[in-house]
């Protein structure tokens, strides 16, 4: 009685183990031969990054030039949904990059400034 729920337990186990791979083999790894130094520090603010999951959009700007310049110059690590020009239905629809707080904060600080309807939407203002 005892081994036969051990070995449903095991099975269990390596199912979600297997199912865990599978995801995690169609997540696109963007931090892939980007060395920002050990730890991984932000080139903008100077501060850890972590590696996180972050949605993935395909050919075009969120928010349009002015964001994407913004992006590029004062938070190019958010967790703000990435450019990737790849094919999204074989990759999947996240990737892992790098994640820095400060990249956060400086985005959040230009949504409020220049799309208030979607720092208003993003709870960032009332
Ligand atoms: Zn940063």
């Amino acid at each position: 009685m005892r081994n036969r729920r051990t070995r449903h337990y095991l099975a269990a186990a390596l199912g979600v183990s297997i199912l865990l791979g599978m995801v995690a083999g169609c997540m696109i790894d963007l931090t892939k031969g980007r060395d920002f130094g050990e730890p991984p520090v932000c080139q903008v603010h100077a501060r850890v990054m972590r590696k996180e999951k972050v949605p993935l959009i395909s050919g075009y700007d969120l928010y349009g030039g002015d964001w994407a310049q913004a992006e590029r110059e004062q938070f190019p690590h958010s967790d703000s949904p990435r450019r990737w020009d790849g094919d999204l239905a074989v990759h999947g629809e996240h990737g892992l990059a790098y994640v820095c707080p400060g990249c956060n904060e400086a985005r959040n600080r230009w949504l409020i400034q220049n799309r208030p309807g979607v720092a208003r939407a993003k709870g960032l203002i009332d």
